[in-house]
């Protein structure tokens, strides 16, 4: 099998450090079963806007286009100057630009690691690429604007196609899991835009009957995902709810650290945690690498099955297993979790594993 190009991105802040990290873990588990993979490295964010006047300049995104996937660090979007001055969000443009429309987060409570949810295992499938993102849910110019100084106002987006084939791609998540979807939207009070996400994700989800398919509202669904996590399998949502439950649905299963995720269209995918660049913690060798480590062992399983690569499919089993029996150590977790590790030593700990795992 020809290698595959993989383009990494470190991002800003906490970046770089969880970014070598995880690469840490993937080198070693290429050396160990010979994955046919080669990296290249480009630089965004604060970086790139230092050296070229741009947060994601045109060569990189030209570059994510013809890799066969991407690894993204958390980027410092709040930070970075208006657009016009270069401030892109990468990873908006670069879920646009490669049409990346599903992002697939999960939450599991895992062993041993403290959490307000101890028995929960679901999957947040969120829209993503349009819904309320008002800078990134128009063709041309951006969907929000200013009338008068003193007033501000946003346009959502809401698209038969997306909503069907974001619903598809839950349906088939959940026909490999528990057969349980949920979905999640306001059609109470947005009648047309979530009435209409609605009923497009219905008319899929009638096409699997095999599905137990139920509607909660957004508001029911963030108390719901309190009071019984465990009764959920597979939620489908627009881009903002699912944005905001999945950040809930991680807390309550041991904490952003280890909340993972994939970016995925039809011909793409983007392995990027949930969390952002978090700069209270930046330079101090002590953010949890996880989140990107399980990204990355998701974009490695997604990999697999496009290539059929039996290598890949088992690295992604083997770096999710690694990392999960690291964790179920409390004398090995970094702080974030009660430990004591620094981000290094616990990419360290998770080789280690590795290679007993392999072997
Ligand atoms: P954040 O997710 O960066 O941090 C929130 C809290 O979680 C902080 O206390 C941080 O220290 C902690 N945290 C996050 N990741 C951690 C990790 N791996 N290990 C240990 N602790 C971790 O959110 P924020 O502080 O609101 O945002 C910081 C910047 O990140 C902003 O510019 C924001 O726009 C951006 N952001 C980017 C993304 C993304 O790239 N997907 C997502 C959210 C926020």
């Amino acid at each position: 099998m020809p290698h595959l190009n993989i383009l990494v991105l470190p991002g800003d802040h906490i970046g770089p450090e969880i970014t070598a990290a995880a690469l840490e873990i993937v080198m070693e588990a290429r050396r160990l079963i010979g994955l046919p993979l080669e990296f290249r490295h480009a630089e965004i964010g604060h970086a790139s806007l230092q050296r070229t006047g741009h947060a994601i300049p045109d060569s990189v995104v030209d570059a994510a286009r013809s890799a066969d996937g991407v690894i993204l660090g958390p980027c410092d979007t709040y930070g970075y100057p208006p657009v016009d001055q270069g401030g892109v969000n990468p990873s908006s443009r670069l879920r646009l630009s490669l049409d990346l429309y599903a992002n697939i987060r999960p939450s599991r409570s895992i062993a041993g690691v403290p959490a307000l949810a101890t028995r929960m295992d679901l999957v947040i499938v969120r829209e993503n690429t349009e819904g309320f993102y008002a800078d990134r849910n128009m063709f041309a110019g951006a969907g929000e604007f200013m009338p008068t100084p003193d007033i501000a106002l946003a346009v959502r987006k809401v698209t038969a196609h997306a909503s069907r084939r974001i619903a598809r791609v839950a349906c088939e998540k959940a026909m490999q899991r528990r057969k349980k979807l949920s979905l999640v939207s306001k059609a109470n009070v947005l009648k047309l835009s979530d009435g209409l996400f609605l009923r497009e994700a219905k008319s899929v989800a009638a096409e699997y009957p095999e599905l137990a398919v139920d509607h909660v509202l957004v508001d029911a669904m963030a108390s719901h995902l309190i009071r019984s996590p465990q009764a959920f399998d597979v939620i489908v949502t627009t881009n903002m709810f699912g944005d905001i439950l999945s950040n809930e649905a991680a807390e309550l299963c041991g904490g952003l650290g280890l909340a993972g995720s994939l970016n995925a269209g039809d011909r793409h995918a983007m392995a990027q945690a949930t969390h952002g660049s978090a700069p209270d913690i930046a330079g101090q060798d002590r953010a949890n690498p996880c989140a990107l480590i399980f990204s990355v062992a998701m974009l490695f399983d997604w990999l697999g099955k496009r290539h059929r690569s039996d290598a890949l499919t088992r690295a992604a089993t083997l770096i999710d297993r690694a990392t999960l029996d690291v964790l179920a150590d409390p004398a090995r977790r970094t702080r974030d979790l009660g430990g004591s590790l620094g981000t290094h030593a616990f990419a360290n700990e998770v080789r280690e594993r590795l290679a007993d795992l392999a072997a």
